[in-house]
């Protein structure tokens, strides 16, 4: 049992209510996005493996494997008061703080009972930012110097830390973060006085100027750069949506500024969820969680299939992304003037912008169509389904004829899609 100071009174928590509530903190950060994986618990029969023990969460690895990782803070004690946050200094929750050996402790456990490949480690800011990173790297450091931990790390980044300390975190840990937090610096700055935009910003820059240092000279066997030494499955971030007034266009331009600026892996969007005892400033019902898949969907296209911010945003209204359709289909229904597109001669480029064809589907599209005509059927074989995909292409044996331009194509895919669901 340890003591933590709770207000003036000092309370005695266990360690499996320490991880109950760090865990539990930990839930607000999306930079972890949990799979669709059944609940599976074996801890009660005396087997191994759970997906639902406290503190489990599950990931992507940069190889696509989803993993499981232990989710806590090392504290939600916090010394900044950042209105959205339900660790902020003012908030009257029960907190509790982990001492670097027990998370030490709590990873390999949970790691020889299989119930986790990895772990991702968070704080409250205690003290001050300094103190706070040397704790987390300790962690880390300790893990994979002391006890040889092989397995996944990612660590959150406290901004306003040296720079020493972020370059020591990305030397034991896999991945680092660093929140950004809201879509404007006029949100952060007024939602969160405590935090400084160009510090966060610092951070980032800093962490992947180290990482590009670590990179070895020459290409990889596939002809890509080696990957980093540092942190080597590169640096992510969070933004909460709809805390702000921020609409979809301000946020995916911001997004697309942290591509490019700072070589980010991993923008995450968390749908804000409301908070006890919250501010009158914040909105009392949280944004339709269709909104945040909309930003992930619109994500991938600037990422993936070489759509500028503008055109991703055209295809809704007043800067919201249409919550009906996806960004993609919304796009060419605004360009229709552009489709038909034909399977069998269209560039690369132009076929990932074909509503229903992904990228990998695209490319076997243009292996295929080196040996023989394609027609509706082949595309259909390729794509699994053919109904979003029939008014926007040519093929063999298919035109759409009067059909990209109906319309009442809208409505009918509308439909399609809802059906879905
Ligand atoms: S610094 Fe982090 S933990 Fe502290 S109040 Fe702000 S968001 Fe919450």
């Amino acid at each position: 049992m340890a003591s933590e100071r709770n207000g003036n009174n000092m309370v005695q928590l266990s360690l499996s209510r320490k991880l109950a509530i760090l865990s539990d903190a930990a839930k607000y950060d999306a930079s972890c996005a949990s799979s669709g994986s059944a609940k599976r618990d074996s801890s009660q029969n005396g087997g191994i493996g759970s997906t639902e023990g406290s503190g489990i969460c599950h990931s992507y690895a940069p190889d696509g494997r989803c993993i499981s990782l232990l989710k806590v803070l090392l504290t939600n004690f916090c010394v900044y008061d950042c209105i959205y946050c339900v660790n902020r200094s003012s908030s009257n929750v029960q907190r509790a703080r982990f001492s670097v050996e027990e998370v030490v402790q709590l990873t390999l456990d949970f790691y020889k009972r299989n119930y986790i490949e990895g772990l991702f480690l968070s704080s409250g800011i205690i003290r001050s930012p300094d103190y706070t990173m040397e704790e987390m790297v300790r962690v880390a450091r300790t893990l994979r110097d002391t006890h040889r931990f092989g397995g996944y790390i990612h660590l959150k980044v406290i901004p306003n830390a040296a720079p020493e300390l972020l370059a020591e975190a990305g030397v034991w840990a896999d991945r680092l973060s660093t929140n950004i937090e809201l879509p404007t610096d006029v949100s952060l700055e007024t939602f969160a006085p405590e935090k400084k935009p160009s510090a966060i910003r610092t951070a980032m820059a800093h962490i992947e100027g180290k990482r590009e240092e670590s990179r070895p000279d020459g290409k990889a066997a596939d002809g890509k750069k080696k990957p980093t030494k540092l942190a080597p499955a590169g640096q992510s971030t969070q933004m909460i949506v709809g805390a702000d007034r921020a609409d979809d266009a301000v946020i995916l331009r911001r997004s697309a500024a942290l591509y490019s600026g700072y070589g980010l892996k991993r923008v995450y969007y968390s749908a804000f969820s409301p908070i006890p005892d919250a501010s009158s400033r914040l909105p009392l019902a949280p944004p339709p969680l269709m909104r945040e898949h909309r930003l992930y969907q619109a994500d991938w296209l600037m990422r993936f299939y070489g759509f500028g911010v503008e055109e991703i945003v055209s295809g809704g209204t007043d800067g919201l992304l249409d919550l009906k359709v996806d960004p993609k289909l919304a796009w060419a229904l605004g360009n229709r003037g552009l489709f038909p597109m034909d399977v069998n001669r269209a560039a690369r480029e132009m076929l990932l912008r074909v509503p229903g064809l992904g990228v990998r589907v695209v490319d076997r599209i243009i292996d295929a169509r080196r040996h023989h005509r394609l027609t509706l059927a082949d595309v259909a074989a390729m794509a699994g389904s053919i109904g979003k995909v029939r008014a926007f292409i040519e093929a063999a044996d298919w035109t759409p004829g009067g059909l990209t331009d109906d319309a009442g194509l809208r409505g009918k895919v509308v439909t399609k899609q809802l059906e879905l669901f």
